[in-house]
């Protein structure tokens, strides 16, 4: 059984052992968490990274790509744009797409 108290700070359940009592001011003390202890601001998570990596169509390129950087998002191979997709998404259902002609040929 933990049991967890409330960081004064963020607010967020801490269990009891990892919690620092600080001075808040002469006669009181504040519980917070180990994060706020340190300084660290827990509430906003900041990724080590933001890039997000993509995936050209045209030349099965697969890159990163910060999009918050100024930098145009486009193939760093092709230099194009048109065709850039997550990778997040099947890149396996792009390929069985380009290796399979045939079923757009059917449709006419
Ligand atoms: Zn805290
Ligand atoms: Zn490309």
């Amino acid at each position: 059984m933990d049991k967890t108290t409330i960081c004064d700070k963020c607010k967020s359940k801490v269990p009891v052992n990892q919690v620092k009592y600080v001075p808040k001011d002469e006669n009181t003390m504040m519980v917070v968490c180990n994060d706020c202890a340190s300084g660290k601001t827990s509430k906003k998570p900041a990724p080590s990274t933001t890039k997000i990596k993509y995936f050209c169509g045209r030349c099965k390129y697969k890159f990163k790509h910060d999009p918050k950087s100024l930098r145009e998002l486009q193939c760093p191979f092709c230099g194009k744009s048109d065709r850039i997709m997550d990778d997040n998404t099947d890149a396996a259902s792009v390929l069985q797409e380009v290796s399979n002609p045939s079923f757009s040929d059917r449709i006419y």
